[in-house]
């Protein structure tokens, strides 16, 4: 699933494709991916594409007064050709461009969502904060862990504190912290709250800056879905070696998501 890195990977991806392009009409193949779909078409078309941005792991298209919101959840990608039409049954929605190139939304899976709104803040009021904003402190993090009964893991990942972490970039941060996914938030000492705070900024600046050389490589055949890897430290590497102490690295569960831990380093 695409994380916050990924998604500014496709943004920024989208931008170089489509700045300074309107849309001019759209075809939903899938009406379950739009919601409010029976005004899509003329929603997006005639509006110039003004704005490219990204919150948490969502994807902001302005289009005039109205945004449209995309979110890829599992498989969701894009990919571009000159075909107004469905090239396949993956895709269920194209976007015609003024320069008659069409934008095709691809997902084998069919749990990615659009939305048009008038009110971005509004409608996406439950995200917390972005990594790089200036709120985000470790004051801040102290404050929303206080007297909280849930793992670390469940915190990173729950996207109302902090948002854009997922499962793979969680299990990094706990790593990096040398902290165990299952410790309780209340518990933690401020030495650990701010090491959680490093590494959350280090881990998705790295991810992005890794994102942000790969844009130059992509081709329209490939499609844009964002995906390249930070070099993981634990995520992944299960029956591995620790990278520091040498331990294996064990796989269990934790927030009901597939978790990597080096006990060792990562002491409960
Ligand atoms: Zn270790």
């Amino acid at each position: 699933m695409p994380e916050l890195p990924e998604v500014e990977t496709v943004v920024r991806t989208l931008e170089t494709l489509m700045v300074g392009c309107s849309f001019t009409d759209a075809l939903v193949h899938t009406p379950s991916i739009v919601y409010h779909n029976e005004d899509f078409a003329s929603f997006v078309a005639h509006h110039q594409l003004q704005s490219f941005k990204r919150r948490g792991k969502y994807i902001l298209l302005g289009l005039g007064d109205n945004t449209l919101i995309i979110h890829l959840r599992m498989e969701g990608r894009f990919f571009i050709n000159h075909e107004f039409n469905r090239p396949n049954k993956h895709v269920h929605v194209s976007f015609k461009l003024s320069d008659g190139r069409v934008l095709h939304y691809q997902d084998t899976r069919k749990f990615g969502r659009m939305l048009i709104t008038h009110d971005v803040n509004q409608t996406l009021a439950h995200l917390g904060l972005e990594y790089d904003d200036p709120h985000f402190t470790v004051d801040y993090l102290i404050e929303s862990m206080k007297n909280k009964k849930t793992s670390l893991k469940a915190f990173l990942l729950s996207q109302s504190v902090i948002c854009g972490l997922g499962n793979i970039y969680s299990d990094e941060v706990c790593f990096r912290s040398r902290l165990h996914p299952e410790k309780r938030v209340s518990t933690l000492t401020l030495n650990e709250v701010q090491s959680i705070h490093r590494e959350i900024k280090l881990v998705l600046s790295e991810a992005i800056a890794l994102g942000g050389s790969s844009i130059r490589t992509y081709t329209n055949a490939m499609g844009i879905d964002g995906l390249f890897q930070l070099q993981l430290q634990v995520h992944m590497r299960a029956k591995q070696p620790c990278l520091v102490c040498g331990q294996i690295i064990e796989k269990t569960s934790v927030a009901n998501r597939g978790t990597y831990v080096c006990k060792q380093c990562q002491k409960l």
